[in-house]
């Protein structure tokens, strides 16, 4: 009796289905299309090339099985590749010239695509620096770079505050997975990125090729996972290919700045895949650590600092990697401007401009929060329309010290308090500044608020 190859291929994958997990059936089985049989040779219709490629590395074997059960022991599969390359812009969905692929179980050894990684090489084990603080990550990190997948650190979750490391350790383990495993694809990707893909790969209608590209990777980085929040699709898409690659010992390896449990916004489903593996935090650096940090930059930078001014810094800049590296910076960039010699008093100029700078980065929100502390009234007080004097005075000083310590608009601020427009925020900056000619008690009030705001940020 004569098969029809529409039946055999049923058969094949009904057999197929009982062996794998239902996403990778969705994913790599149903989309392909029987075509003909012929001399016991059913040929099979795949996507792209990276279809085929896929089905050849990871379920040869099945395939075969299903065949062999179907046709006997002479059953052959050829492929028919629909679209030429889907990682090629301009890919068109017309047949693929005549491009069959005969007898794919003894092609030996297919070469893999290599994708660009999208790493900073500067970032390395190497320029990474050991401490109490990162001693967890950082092993955990070398441990996953010798065996990508292959260990239980699957996926890897780092987080941190920011400017503590958490790119620098994720990139310094796709760095040094590229190291050892020249072959493998690694592939960094912040969470905005990625999820700027997705949207065009939606708008483009090429969902499928943004995942298949996804998922031919051996190591993928997500950098800042937490702006993942609230976006739907995208962590729909994002768990698909996390499926994908755990289920295929791929390692996956994420940031975010905070633990995974206390993701906002964020599928449960997703979470719960974070905490499969370990998750391992990045704290601040500990004294000695920032001195081995700033030395370890200077020499970088090719400076030498005295000891003691290495010391003041260390002592002063204390929450933040980033900063470490910025004082360093505005003080080599000091002395060489002003030719001056780096000493305590420099680094302490330095520090102090340095401080003032990121305190035009004080929010709304904190001083709200201060001044409400303050006067011992509820902050949302401060947006209300409540005429009441105690509360009048402390919305029109919150809005002087969100004029003078921030760079919002005059706008903005009255929006920030409950949609004002920018007349009443220009009225209440007045009114403060009268009350503090005539008031001297009430003037001390208010520079001790701003210098509050001011250590709110640094302490
Ligand atoms: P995050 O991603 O957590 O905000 P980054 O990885 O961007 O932080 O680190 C901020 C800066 O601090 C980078 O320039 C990085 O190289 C540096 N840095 C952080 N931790 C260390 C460390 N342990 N050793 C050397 N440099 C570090
Ligand atoms: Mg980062």
């Amino acid at each position: 009796m004569v098969k029809h190859y529409e039946q055999v291929w049923e058969s094949c994958l009904s057999y197929i289905k009982e062996n794998i997990n239902l996403q990778s059936f969705k994913t790599w089985f149903e989309p392909i299309k029987p075509i003909r049989l012929q001399d016991s040779s059913l040929t099979i219709q795949v996507p792209n090339q990276f279809f085929y490629e896929w089905l050849e590395e990871n379920y040869v074997g099945l395939l075969k099985q299903s065949l062999v059960n179907e046709l006997g022991s002479n059953g052959r599969l050829e492929y028919q590749i629909l679209v030429s390359d889907p990682r090629k812009p301009g890919m068109s969905d017309a047949p693929f010239k005549g491009k069959d692929i005969k007898n794919p179980f003894v092609i030996p050894g297919i070469k893999k695509t290599k994708i660009d990684p999208q790493l900073n090489q500067d970032y390395t084990f190497e320029t990474f620096i050991e401490g109490d603080c990162n001693k967890l990550a950082r092993s955990a990190g070398q441990a996953i770079a010798a065996n990508p997948g292959g260990t239980a650190f699957n996926p890897l979750v780092i987080f941190g505050e920011v400017g503590l490391g958490k790119t620098h350790l994720a990139q310094a383990i796709g760095n040094e997975v590229l190291n050892r495993f020249p072959n493998k694809n690694v592939l960094y990707a912040t969470s905005e990125s990625f999820t700027n893909q997705i949207i065009e790969s939606i708008k483009k209608n090429s969902v499928n090729d943004f995942m298949n590209f996804y998922q031919m990777i051996d190591v993928l980085i997500v950098d800042d996972i937490q702006f993942l929040a609230g976006r739907v699709k995208t962590q729909e898409i994002f768990f698909n290919i996390f499926n994908h690659l755990h289920q295929n010992k791929k390692q996956v390896i994420l940031t975010s700045d905070r633990p995974p449990k206390d993701l906002e916004d964020m599928e449960d489903r997703l979470i719960s895949r974070f905490k499969w593996g370990l998750s391992a935090d990045l704290q601040v650096p500990e004294f000695e650590t920032r001195q081995a940090i700033l030395s370890y930059k200077m020499e970088k930078e090719g400076v030498d600092l005295p000891p003691e001014v290495v010391e003041f810094i260390s002592y002063n800049i204390k929450n933040n990697v980033r900063e470490l590296e910025g004082v360093l910076i505005s003080l080599i960039a000091q002395s060489t401007l002003n030719k001056r010699i780096i000493n305590i008093d420099l680094a302490k100029q330095v520090i102090q401009n340095f401080i003032k700078k990121i305190n035009r980065e004080v929010t709304v929100d904190s001083i709200k929060d201060l001044v409400a502390n303050h006067f011992n009234v509820p902050v949302d007080k401060l947006q209300s329309q409540t005429r009441k004097r105690s509360i009048v005075i402390a919305r029109q000083l919150s809005m002087y010290l969100a004029k003078n310590l921030t760079n919002k608009s005059l706008k903005s601020i009255g929006e920030n308090f409950g949609g004002r427009d920018h007349s009443t925020v220009i009225y209440s900056c007045k009114a403060v500044r009268d009350l503090m000619d005539t008031d001297l008690i009430f003037k001390d009030t208010v520079a001790e608020l701003e210098k509050k705001v001011q250590l709110s940020l640094n302490g």
